[in-house]
Formats: C-alpha cells, structure tokens, sequence
C-alpha cells in the first residue's frame, strides 16, 4: 500500500523559508501531524537546532530541545524534517541509520532542486528501496491548497 503524504502550501512554503534562513547549514526538527487511513497530514513544524559538527552536511539534533518537544506532549509529533543545502533531497545513508526510524514521515528539502522526498522505514521489503543496506519506503506527496 502506498502512503500518501499531505501537506498545506502554506506550511510547505513556511518550512521552505526556514530552510532558507539557515543556509548555509543544513535546518532540521520536527513535524506535527497526524495519521488517518492511509494518509499521513503535516500540519505544521517545530524547528530544532542542528548542533553537528558538520552542520553544512548534516544534522543533529540539539538534545535539550529534542528533549522537551518529545516530554512536554504539546504536539502531536509523527515525523522530522531536514534540508539539503546542496545535495538532493534524496535520503543520504547517514539520514537512514539515524535514530528516528520509527516516525511515520521524515521529509527532506533539497535547497538545490528545490524538490521535497518524503519517506519512511520499513522492515518490508517488498515494496522498498535500499540504500547501503538501509530500507525505505518513497512516500508521494499531495500538497493542499489550505490548511
Ligand atoms: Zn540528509
């Protein structure tokens, strides 16, 4: 089955613009939303500071922030964001060994083709793709008109 990735154009151009401003490092955080049937909706973001070391290439996310968005329960958390400055917003191998694997929809934003990848982890593969040994699920993306 193929999950469908919902999303607002005014959230998508909120979570461009925030790219945007940290370039040029990469933006990561999290994503707000929730899941119904088969769809997964984005209803918004809450951005995380990127702490690596190499934040031009990759991310981290800041521990205390991290943290308190999972503790305080204030948002409904289903996935995470983060851009690529200057790659594609295809999944790079350290994006799918993260530790996050278990959320619903991660998403990526290339700043460079200015492409949105959405997808998840899967231990069925089936219907996956592999990359070093890492198994994914590509995830299309419907973007609302509105919220
Ligand atoms: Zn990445």
């Amino acid at each position: 089955m193929n999950t469908m990735v919902v999303i607002d154009q005014m959230t998508v151009e909120q979570l461009k613009a925030y790219c945007r401003s940290t370039l040029p490092e990469e933006a990561c955080g999290a994503l707000e939303g929730f899941v119904r049937d088969e769809e997964v909706y984005i209803s918004g973001f809450i951005p995380v500071t990127n702490r690596s070391f190499h934040p031009s290439v990759s991310f981290t996310f800041d521990a205390e922030e991290w943290v308190e968005l999972v503790l305080k329960r204030e948002h409904s958390l289903i996935g995470t964001f983060h851009s690529h400055p200057a790659a594609s917003a295809y999944p790079s191998q350290a994006d799918l060994l993260s530790a996050w694997s278990y959320f619903p929809v991660h998403l990526i934003l290339s700043m460079k083709t200015e492409e949105i990848f959405a997808y998840n982890q899967t231990k069925n593969h089936s219907s996956a793709k592999q990359r070093d040994g890492e198994w994914f699920n590509g995830l299309n993306i419907r973007i609302s008109p509105r919220a």
